[in-house]
């Protein structure tokens, strides 16, 4: 999995938000662009097989708006990242790497902070909950997200993000978090997103690069 010139750690940046705050569009779009790296952990929850064990235990968290416990959420997305390195989709010592929807909580920021470093945490905000939840609403028609489809899940989502994924703006308080607003368009969502991105020594440095 190493050589050389792989970093001790992953450059990363994170995306933060509440459901619906647009986390899953912007990584999309910022992993479409050669040397960024997108990885949600929704996505690999639910490419799982809902037959097996660890699949149930995300239907079964997921449906009532809940967290998947940190075990097995973390040991899953090592292994999946791990996965991607080792199959050069990810290249750790030229990418960057966009993560969404990881880490979910503290505990999770902690265990993660040997194997990534946090250059960037994009917290797009948006108070209006109103607006999430109608977002989430469409969302759950066209991409058939049944944690999205009923309303009592989704309030109870928002209560999950309040209590235990805003403490991380905490946690990595200071120059690192920036505080986007949610309620733009996508694009100009991305703009702010890549103005911060540009003003990094380490994207300075890639840019050099030439590759
Ligand atoms: P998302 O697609 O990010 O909205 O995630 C959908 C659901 O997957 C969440 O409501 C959780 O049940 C589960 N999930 C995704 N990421 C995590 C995580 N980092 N920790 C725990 N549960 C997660």
């Amino acid at each position: 999995m190493s050589d050389d010139k792989t970093p001790a750690k992953f450059r990363t940046f994170l995306i933060l938000g509440a459901p619906g705050s647009g986390k899953g569009t912007q990584g999309k779009v910022l992993g479409s662009i050669p040397r960024f790296h997108h990885l949600a952990c929704g996505d690999v929850f639910r490419s799982l097989d809902t037959r097996t064990a660890l699949g149930q235990k995300f239907v079964e968290f997921s449906s009532r708006g809940e967290l998947v416990p940190d075990d097995v959420t973390v040991q899953l997305w090592h292994a999946n990242v791990k996965q991607r390195v080792d199959a050069h989709q990810f290249k750790p010592e030229i990418d960057f790497l966009v993560l969404d929807g990881i880490p979910r909580n503290v505990e999770q920021a902690k265990y993660m902070e040997t194997h990534i470093e946090v250059l960037k945490l994009f917290h797009l905000s948006c108070p209006d909950r109103t607006e999430l939840a109608r977002r989430l609403r469409k969302r759950a028609l066209k991409d058939n997200r049944f944690d999205d489809a009923n309303e009592s899940v989704i309030q109870n989502r928002f209560a999950t993000y309040e209590a235990e994924t805003k403490p991380i703006l905490d946690y990595y308080a200071g120059e690192r978090v920036v505080d986007i607003d949610a309620s733009q368009s996508p694009a100009k969502v991305l703009y702010d997103i890549i103005g911060s991105v540009m003003t990094l020594e380490a994207w300075r440095e890639q840019e050099k690069l030439r590759i």
